[in-house]
């Protein structure tokens, strides 16, 4: 009887429970919903983001003959925002030809990426940021970075490059052994040629997310053309008539891409202004006899902070300008000001504040948290700053003041703060915030093209200023490798 009883409550139990799992079974869990989808071409890579309500669930495949790049997006429904991603492939693109999205299965959708050649992808998620929610990134590079091997050739040099192109004569460069003299100019500008189509890819790629985002850099030029683009601008190595080296200065357009920075009031991007006062100041200094300027971007598209250090570093600049441009919550803060790091806290709470915004540029931009850059970190691990922070003021003095002479100051000195940007250990690095978005006037300021160039003046003139007093002498670079 008693085991009767038993193997009746244990009936009951089961039935109970085979009803509980069953009604959790059937109730519907909500998919995940992709809210957005955006593709970022540049000649440095490509980056399409897909946003949605929920972390992304994902999983990658590259196929070979021709190169695609298989995504399973996984507990989504197929809806029209994804679907967009297909109209959204520019022609120009430099890696990508098409994107075909369908349903792979129910709740799963499969984004086909048809790649132009062989390229290097990297794919990641990122948290909610800024106005962003989730996002899944994929990342495709050129599977080598033609300005790096450029660089690289540099510092073993052949003994002769023939710099004969088009069938023109004669002329033939010894580039120099020594370091001394930046003996390359690699202009991010002259970036244009793209990935033949008819290229036959080779080998196979493999998702390498570290690899992929470390190598991050340029073009996808075949080598050859970008030699040949390199060569005419390696620069006269003879000192010219003052006795002087060539300097080099590298200005960093701040934000980018999925990056906007600072929103004005009417709607101008901080990553616009930027990028169109650094494109100016760059033409400005390039018409300096014994000066040329490179940009550590030329588009909009998203470098994160310690790729623009890197990048002024390999091509040995003698300075860093970063171009920003101020926000704030009060429409009344008005006025530039100049930043150069600081290794012992921030000089005041604003200098602090800002320096934590600009710093979240690398995760609202989006930087992949498995790549860390162990050379940075060594860098700034073993080596004092304090020597070049002393040119960073001296520079940032000598910038403030003429800017001072064309709009108001928001600070009068130059204030520190730990802005990522600025960390070359051995390149004087300024941040000029060179007026408040967020400030109706200054906003129409900064559209101002006759504004952009007074500003562009004042900042060249204060880099001669600064050389005036702290003459460009040989770099002793820090060894990068
Ligand atoms: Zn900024």
């Amino acid at each position: 009887m008693s085991n009767y009883l038993i193997k009746y409550c244990f009936s009951i139990l089961m039935c109970f429970t085979f009803s509980v799992v069953g009604l959790m079974l059937s109730t519907p869990v909500q998919a995940n919903t992709v809210t957005a989808v955006r593709i970022w071409p540049a000649d440095i890579y490509t980056r399409i983001t897909i946003e949605a309500e929920k972390p992304i669930l994902y999983k990658m495949t590259t196929l070979k003959d021709p190169e695609r790049v298989v995504v399973d997006v996984e507990d989504v429904d197929l809806n029209v925002v994804i679907k967009a991603l297909s109209e959204k492939v520019s022609e120009s693109d430099p890696y990508i030809s098409k994107i075909r999205v369908a349903n792979f299965k129910p709740k799963v959708v499969r984004l086909v990426v048809d790649l132009k050649g062989e390229a290097k992808p990297a794919i990641f998620t990122l948290p909610p940021a800024g106005d962003y929610k989730h996002r899944l990134v994929l990342d495709i590079y050129p599977t080598k970075d033609p300005l790096m091997a450029m660089l690289d050739e540099r510092d073993n040099p052949p003994q002769t490059v023939d710099v004969t192109a088009n069938n023109k004569s004669t002329q033939v460069v010894t580039l120099p052994q020594s370091t001394d003299v930046p003996s390359v100019t690699v202009d991010s500008n002259v970036a244009a040629v793209k990935i033949d189509e008819g290229a036959k890819p080779a080998n196979t790629t493999t998702t390498n997310s570290v690899n992929a985002v470390e190598t991050t850099s340029q073009t996808s030029q075949t080598s050859a053309t970008l030699q040949a683009e390199v060569s005419k601008e390696v620069p006269d190595n003879k000192p010219s008539s003052k006795g002087l080296r060539q300097i080099t200065i590298a200005i960093d357009p701040g934000h980018g891409g999925e990056d906007p920075g600072a929103i004005g009031a009417t709607g101008s991007r901080e990553k616009e202004i930027t990028l169109l006062i650094a494109k100016k100041l760059k033409a400005k200094i390039d018409e300096e006899p014994n000066m040329r300027a490179l940009l550590t971007r030329d588009g909009d598209y998203f470098i994160p902070l310690h790729m623009r250090v890197l990048k002024a570093r390999k091509l040995q600049a003698d300075l860093f300008i970063s171009i920003h441009a101020d926000a704030f919550t009060n429409p009344a803060a008005r006025g530039s000001s100049v930043f150069a790091l600081s290794e012992k806290g921030a000089t005041s709470a604003s200098a602090r504040y800002l320096a934590n915004k600009e710093n979240q540029s690398d995760l609202i931009g989006g930087v992949s948290l498995n790549v860390k850059d162990p050379l940075l970190a060594r860098t700034l691990l073993d080596l004092s700053q304090t020597a070049t922070i002393n040119d960073s003021l001296k520079l940032g003095k000598a910038v403030l003041g003429n800017i001072g002479e064309i709009n108001k100051l928001h600070k009068n000195h130059v204030e520190q703060a730990g802005f990522a940007v600025l960390k070359s250990p051995d390149i004087p690095s300024i941040l000029v915030e060179t007026a408040f978005i967020s400030n109706p006037d200054e906003e129409r300021r900064l559209n101002d093209s006759a504004y952009q160039d007074k500003l562009v003046l004042s900042i060249l003139t204060g880099i001669k200023k600064y050389f005036s007093t702290n003459p460009a002498l040989a770099k002793t670079k820090v060894a990068l490798d």
